[in-house]
């Protein structure tokens, strides 16, 4: 019988603790904040649970960490296990294996994947250390959730050493059509390790088709059946689902923050600097799939189309730093930067500078007064598992006002459908004019369309996201699920 209160095994690349050095080296460690960690939590409280990965520095580091992760384990109130790295393992497995190779495949980006021998050997001797720190920790009786890229290896390493323990995975990014799943030179080893799960969970309805369509192709004896949200996946000896579930964010406490004193004073601020003007604002980690050189020219295009908008709108485009190790990435920064001085060389004039340029990562209080006093969210990557500043962006909108321009390549695109204006992030003429429809849309359809947006987040969030899984999971319940459907462009 399954047992709705096993213990749960969290498993991710990173545990989720900030490591810090002050100014006088002193090591810190606290635990972290994101929506992830808040959903699970409560779970991992309530049942006793335990998070194992790597706690973000190099065992060549040599920083003691038992005692501040004992610490961090009593403010967090479930355990933590760390899992060491050297620092060619992180270069080789984290740079090489996850991020130069599955990390652009997995955006249909074949053409950046560097795809080399010794990254895939460092891949698997890094998932295998992985799963001897589960295997040390893990009773029979446990649930083992596995997350993303990083660690897909992991269910064969924990099968191959005889544990039984029910496991399921969840990818974050999105997962890519046969044809380009093709190329990976380990294709059937990864698709194995995969199909070892008891649950391997996507973000869209399309990444899981992809995937279906993948092991249909690739594996002679799988048979796929079901239909809906969740399909089960037959193998000789035993049966796994495969589902899709579109993660969230907590809705609440944007929504909260966003009402805050704080927040209505750095908003008022901001819009203060920039009298009658609109904002469009940009919020992406400093990474090629996101679109942002090509936004950069939707939003030249606008301003020479649509003259009048000159000196009326100015485009806010934070870029968080991100993966500078690897040289596109240092090289996708140039461009941004060399992009954005043409567009204010050509455009600026006394008192109004066009794009105004952010590179550094904001705190929560600073992102939410950018997300609740812009008027217009443009958010247009090439391809991207879900996209969660789209969802804090319309949760942080508690006047109900603001508009949503997103690419169809956002897995957040399937549930934006009916409130965001769509757009192909390629297609720089749609998208600049998508930025004119925006800036002209009447307040009350404005109203509408983030009412709308609004509600579905703040029904689908991410503690809905947690249970759904779960329930599938463990109970195997599926009555939770709202009807997924994928966007789907149509002429005109
Ligand atoms: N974010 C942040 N500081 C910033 C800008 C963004 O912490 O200055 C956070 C943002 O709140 C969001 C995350 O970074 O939760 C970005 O998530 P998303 O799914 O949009 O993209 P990812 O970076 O995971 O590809």
């Amino acid at each position: 019988m399954p047992r709705p209160n096993r213990r749960v095994i969290t498993v991710s690349n990173r545990l989720p603790i900030v490591v810090t050095r002050d100014e006088e080296g002193n090591v810190h460690v606290e635990p972290g904040s994101g929506g992830l960690v808040t959903a699970l939590a409560p779970v991992l409280r309530d049942r006793g649970g335990m998070w194992i990965g790597w706690p973000g520095i190099t065992q060549d580091e040599q920083i003691p960490l038992d005692d501040l992760i004992g610490q961090a384990i009593r403010q967090s109130g479930y355990e933590l296990k760390p899992v060491f790295l050297t620092a060619e393992e992180k270069r080789l497995y984290y740079q090489g294996f996850s991020n130069e190779i599955i990390w652009p495949l997995f955006h249909d980006l074949q053409s950046m994947c560097n795809f080399r021998p010794e990254y895939w050997e460092a891949y698997k001797r890094v998932n295998r250390k992985f799963a001897e720190a589960i295997a040390e920790n893990v009773r029979r009786d446990d649930f083992i959730w596995i997350h993303d890229y990083h660690l897909m290896g992991v269910a064969r390493e924990l099968r191959d050493m005889g544990i039984q323990s029910k496991m399921a995975f969840f990818l974050h990014i999105p997962f890519p059509p046969l044809d380009i799943y093709l190329k990976l030179p380990w294709r059937f080893e990864v698709l194995r390790s995969l199909l070892e799960y008891d649950l391997v969970g996507f973000q869209t309805l399309r990444d899981r088709r992809n995937f279906v369509q993948c092991v249909r192709t690739l594996v002679k004896e799988a048979d796929v059946y079901g239909k809906g949200q969740v399909v089960s996946v037959k193998l000789q000896n035993r049966t796994l689902r495969v589902g899709a579930f579109p993660i969230s964010i907590d809705f609440n406490e944007f929504a909260r923050l966003a009402e805050s004193e704080e927040v209505a004073k750095g908003a008022w601020y901001i819009h203060e600097h920039l009298p009658e003007r609109k904002i469009v604002l940009g919020v992406d980690r400093l990474d090629y799939t996101k679109g942002i050189p090509e936004r950069l020219e939707a939003f030249r295009l606008v301003l020479q189309r649509h003259p009048e908008l000159q000196e009326k709108i100015v485009l806010v485009q934070v870029v968080v730093p991100s993966r500078r190790e690897i040289p596109q990435y240092a090289q996708l920064k140039e461009e941004i930067e060399r992009f954005v001085g043409e567009i204010n060389g050509q455009f600026t004039r006394s008192g109004w500078v066009p794009v105004h340029y952010i590179f550094r990562n904001l705190n929560r209080l600073e992102l939410v007064a950018y997300y609740r006093t812009a008027e217009i969210a443009l958010i247009t990557p090439l391809k991207d598992g879900m996209n969660l500043v789209a969802k804090e962006y319309c949760a942080s909108k508690v006047e109900e006002d603001g508009v949503v321009i997103l690419s169809e390549f956002a897995g957040a695109a399937a549930q934006f459908q009916r409130g965001a204006l769509l757009v192909n992030p390629h297609d720089v003429v749609g998208v600049a004019e998508a930025i004119y429809e925006a800036y002209t849309m009447p307040v009350s359809e404005r109203r509408q369309r983030m009412r709308r947006l609004r509600h579905a987040i703040r029904r689908y969030n991410i503690f809905w996201w947690v249970d759904a899984f779960l329930q599938a999971a463990i109970a195997r319940r599926l009555d939770t699920f709202p009807v997924l459907l994928d966007y789907i462009p149509t002429e005109g």
